[in-house]
């Protein structure tokens, strides 16, 4: 543990409530791991009910003076908590690589992406404009203005620890909505350490909860039946989105998800294919490929596959694997065994039907969770990789002859999530992305994410949008009031 000790050594590991740090109920703890070593690196607070519904009362508590705090207070305190972030930014990064094991160059974007999230909903806090119209037959005023829903729950993964609960407190906080996060128990350091950032930026005591629990079920499940609650925000597998969805329907919550994806990525027999490779390893790689937004399924088309999977391949095989806070390091470890099991399962089920391997493929012994960058190609149509989330470096090749077979093909999943394509045909480009049915497309470009656009998808990848001034409409209702005057 030595080599944390400094960064780890004002790391709270409580529960965070009515501004407050506290032990669970019961005392109960859990152990935070370092994927890249496989050491324990901190025993952190296990939220029981009993702490769920208190940090639901520290949030009720705080709801009605937060929401009548001017809009501009608001965006003031978010535009400090977003300049704190970016000055503890290098220890933020150092964190997030310790739990989540990313490589350090990967931590530092997120915690960046993460802080825009604060200085875009900073920027929307004073945005929130209702209308006013003559009702056509009646002739009464039609006044609309947006409230503040009420107590949030967010719920979010371990892949981006800091991104993916900022872009539910942002927007949540410009609204005047108080929350209680649980963030995956494989990564709470991260938020836990944001909370004094909050406090010191000015968010009052009780506005923002984070509630760590190794018994997520029942903790989520008490406080989505708690009539307090009216929103509840998850990010994380579809299969978990679908049990909160049947749970939200109990109080008819107000849902917002951000599931699974399988995205593809086409590459044209037009397209600038360094481009292409610049892009691929973008999709692909970032986060070790444990990305909702990760290209799960290359479609190349047949006139341009060798110079593709030759040149990926070779970038690939060039990427240094190691501990993530190490220099140079671009791949670190799964974030765990699981993680790495299931990415070992997948890659020999697409070789036991004939898939050709033509970097990594192996994982090494232990200890942490290693995987190498692999390029599989002549991936066959069976292969399970191609319907499932990888969420690990591998990239899985086929080939296509004509547009409207890589459409069909591409859009053959139950995701919705982010499809990728490469042509220099602007044209090209911009019908086959009207027929990709996919919330988001990367049309010569790699990097959908973006804290002032729309992110989220269609079908089984989730409902409603986070980001943009869509992300704020979130966590508001709609009230209308008929007025004669
Ligand atoms: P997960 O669904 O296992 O867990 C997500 C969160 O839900 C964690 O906090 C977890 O503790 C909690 N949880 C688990 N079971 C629960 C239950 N029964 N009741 C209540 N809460 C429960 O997902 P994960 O493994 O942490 O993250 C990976 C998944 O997240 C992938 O499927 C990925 O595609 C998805 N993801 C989606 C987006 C997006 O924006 N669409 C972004 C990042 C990750």
């Amino acid at each position: 543990m030595a080599m944390y000790d400094n960064l780890l050594a004002n790391v709270p590991t409580d529960l965070w409530i009515g501004g407050k740090w506290r032990k669970a109920s019961d005392g109960a703890r859990f152990d935070v791991i370092d994927p890249a070593t496989e050491n324990k690196v901190a025993s952190v607070a296990s939220a029981s009910v009993e702490d769920a519904k208190a940090a639901i009362d520290a949030a009720h508590g705080a709801f009605e003076g937060w929401a009548a705090k001017k809009p501009r207070e608001r965006g003031e305190i978010l535009r400090k908590a977003y300049e704190l972030i970016v000055r503890d930014a290098e220890r933020f990064a150092k964190l997030i690589t310790i739990e989540n094991g990313k490589a350090l160059s990967d931590s530092k974007g997120e915690v960046l992406y993460s802080a825009e999230f604060f200085r875009w909903y900073a920027e929307e806090a004073v945005r929130n404009i209702g209308e006013v119209y003559k009702a056509p037959a009646s002739g009464a005023r039609v006044v609309v203005q947006h409230k503040p829903a009420g107590v949030a729950v967010l719920v979010t993964p371990w892949n981006f620890p800091a991104a993916m609960a900022t872009r539910k407190i942002g927007p949540a906080l410009a609204a005047g909505c108080p929350v209680v996060l649980k963030p995956a128990s494989e990564t709470p350091l991260t938020m836990l350490a944001l909370m004094p950032l909050l406090e010191e930026a000015g968010v009052p005591a009780g506005v923002v909860n984070v509630i760590p629990s190794r018994r997520s079920g029942p903790v989520v499940s008490a406080m989505l039946h708690d009539p307090r609650v009216r929103v509840v925000s998850f990010t994380g597998s579809t299969e978990v989105g679908r049990k909160l969805l049947h749970e939200a329907a109990d109080s008819v919550l107000k849902p917002a998800m951000e599931l699974g994806g399988n995205a593809p990525f086409i590459v044209f027999d037009d397209a600038d294919i360094d481009a292409a490779i610049e892009g691929a390893m973008i999709a692909k790689m970032r986060n070790m490929g444990e990305a909702c937004t990760a290209a799960n399924r290359f479609y190349v088309h047949e006139k341009v596959h060798n110079e593709f999977a030759k040149k990926l391949t070779d970038k690939m095989a060039g990427l240094k694997m190691g501990n993530g806070l190490d220099d140079g390091v671009a791949l670190g470890p799964l974030v765990n065994a699981e993680g790495r099991d299931k990415v070992v399962e997948l890659v020999a089920d697409a070789v036991s039907k004939g898939a050709t391997v033509l970097t990594g493929g192996k994982a090494p012994g232990g200890p942490g969770f290693f995987y190498p960058a692999t390029v599989l190609t002549n991936v066959p149509d069976g292969a399970k990789m191609l319907n499932e989330e990888i969420f690990g470096p591998v990239a899985s090749i086929q080939t296509f002859t004509s547009e409207d077979e890589a459409v069909k093909r591409a859009n053959d999943t139950e995701y919705g999530l982010v499809a990728y394509l490469y042509t220099k045909d602007l044209t090209r480009g911009m019908r086959v992305s009207e027929k990709l049915d996919f919330g988001m497309i990367g049309l010569n470009r790699g990097l959908v994410s973006d804290p002032a656009a729309p992110f989220g998808g269609t079908k089984q990848s989730g409902l409603g949008r986070e980001g943009a001034h869509v992300g704020l409409m979130e966590f508001l209702e709609t009230q209308y009031i008929s007025v004669s005057w």
